[in-house]
């Protein structure tokens, strides 16, 4: 799959659209979720242009892959959950249901989550 550069997170790093901000370094850009599916829920997004995890782990430098995995540990950290604990969760494709062809990853904590999935 093409990258589409006209995507919603695409446009919050070209700074098009605004996003409340919980972390920038040179690689990544972490934001909170405008519809927050628990009371921690930051999305964590490449500053490279990839379309999912798929695209991200195949194609993605070295540099890029190990800032991207500090960040999310240091995000999550920063915004209190690591001793609550917290979920990660990556969409990609249809089955997943990603809305957004950016790769990110949601960080979601701040209360008990339930089953990873819904069961079968
Ligand atoms: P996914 O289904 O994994 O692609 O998740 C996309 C997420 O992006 C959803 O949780 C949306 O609520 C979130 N989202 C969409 N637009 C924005 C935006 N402008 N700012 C923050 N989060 C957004």
């Amino acid at each position: 799959m093409a990258y589409d550069s006209t995507n919603i997170f695409a446009r919050i790093l070209r700074g098009e659209i605004p996003c409340k901000k919980a972390f920038e370094d040179d690689h990544v850009l972490a934001f909170h979720d405008i519809h927050p599916q628990a009371p921690t829920h930051i999305l964590v997004i490449p500053k490279g242009a990839y379309v999912s995890a798929a695209d991200f782990g195949a194609t993605a430098s070295d540099a890029e892959i190990a800032a991207f995995t500090r960040a999310v540990a240091r995000i999550a950290a920063e915004a209190g959950v690591e001793g609550s604990g917290y979920r990660l969760i990556s969409n990609h494709g249809p089955d997943s249901h990603q809305e957004v062809p950016h790769y990110h990853v949601h960080i979601l904590g701040g209360r008990p989550l339930g089953r990873l999935v819904t069961p079968l």
